[in-house]
């Protein structure tokens, strides 16, 4: 059977150019950066080399280039340091979105817990923060504002720059979590006026397990990961060579045909959309345009999410419901809550994200699968059973 793989905001396949980069640090280029002999210094020069190709994508200096361990302890780490920075300058007060992910809501309440006030801001039906919202949030207190670049459920894009020149204008830290956008849209360092920002090299056909975090220059940092005095000081740990080395290559492959791949991930995608919404009862969750262009989210009303996934599986589709961090989880998407869906809907809810190795066949064969079990969930479905007889009026 063959592997259609439609989950690629959970995780992506390598890309074969990035793993051939990365063997010779499993081989004879083993040595540790810090090292003062030539096999550490060669990995030194590797390592560096990554970083200046990596800052050279996002229109940035090489050092503000931080590698971390993937976008878990780069939003860990940005949020811990802005609000300890917070705490000693007495503003406690954060801002944040309703529907961020878990790295960045779970960082935010420990904060919430130790006497920090937080504001979510709504995201609408759209799936979009107003920034006049924003503005009405932002106190003499804000120590800091975190707001994701997009979406991993729905795609749907923040209004980050001008966030960004809002809280540059009031002086307060913004952090963006970017690791669904970083690979899939053009990001200018330069221009857009972020603080901080998080990357993850398997969001974009890197390896597992690495990642960044930019700081801009001038811009105040507390380490995390205490210990030795790698990546300037501020992050301890020997350096992960090879998944650095992988994920500059990644992130130049996907920078460099990001348009080409946008049009073809975009076109396979709306083919989803406007096959998909021709079930009855469907509808699309978040923006129809402003979003990722290789996302796909709907809810089917009737059937559980969990059985549509399990039954495109049988098939060779791998598809999600939610995040990856969430399914596995009896409770709704918060994401789907936060845009207004009701708990039924939010279950019945298929999330298909693309990559370039998608095929117009994996589409069509998708469009097809989805369909035929759709109409078989329901077939046996004692809420759909409702529905049909008028017990219960339908929702979507
Ligand atoms: C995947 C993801 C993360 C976590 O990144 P890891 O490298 O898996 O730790 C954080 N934020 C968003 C938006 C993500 O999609």
């Amino acid at each position: 059977m063959k592997t259609i793989y439609l989950d690629n905001a959970g995780t992506t396949q390598m890309s074969p150019e990035v793993k051939k980069a990365m063997l010779p640090f499993f081989d004879e280029e083993y040595g540790n950066a810090s090292s003062l002999h030539f096999l550490g210094q060669q990995a030194r020069e590797k390592l560096e080399e990554a970083r200046g190709q990596i800052a050279k994508c996002l229109n940035c200096l090489p050092e503000e280039i931080f590698f971390t361990s993937g976008g878990s302890e780069s939003d860990n780490w940005a949020i811990t340091s802005a609000c300890r920075e917070g705490e000693r300058r007495g503003k406690k007060h954060i801002i944040t979105s309703a529907f961020e992910h878990h790295a960045v809501l779970n960082t935010v309440k420990r904060f919430e817990r130790e006497g920090f006030k937080v504001t979510y801001l709504p995201v609408y039906e759209n799936g979009i923060v107003k920034v006049e919202d924003l503005k009405n949030a932002l106190t003499d207190d804000t120590a800091l504002v975190t707001i994701m670049y997009a979406n991993n459920e729905i795609g749907t894009l923040q209004p980050v720059e001008d966030i960004a020149k809002i809280c540059k204008e009031r002086g307060v830290i913004f952090h963006c979590d970017a690791v669904q956008a970083v690979g899939h849209v053009e990001i200018d360092l330069q221009k857009l006026n972020v603080d901080m920002l998080s990357i993850s090299a398997h969001k974009f056909h890197g390896p597992k397990g690495v990642g960044v975090l930019f700081k801009r220059k001038g811009k105040r940092i507390e380490s995390f990961i205490l210990g030795g005095t790698q990546e300037m000081n501020k992050r301890a740990g020997t350096e992960n060579v090879a998944g650095c080395v992988g994920m500059a290559v990644a992130l130049q492959e996907a920078c460099k045909n990001l348009k080409e791949d946008n049009e073809r991930e975009r076109k396979l995608r709306d083919k989803l959309f406007d096959e998909l919404s021709k079930i009855p009862h469907s509808r699309i969750n978040g923006d129809r345009t402003n979003r990722l262009s290789n996302n796909f989210n709907m809810s089917f009303e009737g059937i559980e999410g969990e059985g549509l996934i399990l039954l495109l599986s049988d098939s060779g589709i791998c598809s999600s419901s939610g995040s990856a961090c969430t399914s596995g989880s009896l409770d709704p998407s918060h994401v789907l809550l936060s845009i207004g869906l009701i708990h039924d809907v939010a279950h019945g809810s298929l999330r298909l994200t693309l990559s370039k190795y998608n095929t117009e066949e994996d589409i069509d064969f998708t469009i097809k699968e989805v369909k035929r079990i759709v109409e078989y969930l329901r077939s046996f479905s004692p809420l759909w059973k409702d529905y049909e007889k008028g017990v219960k009026n339908h929702v979507i």
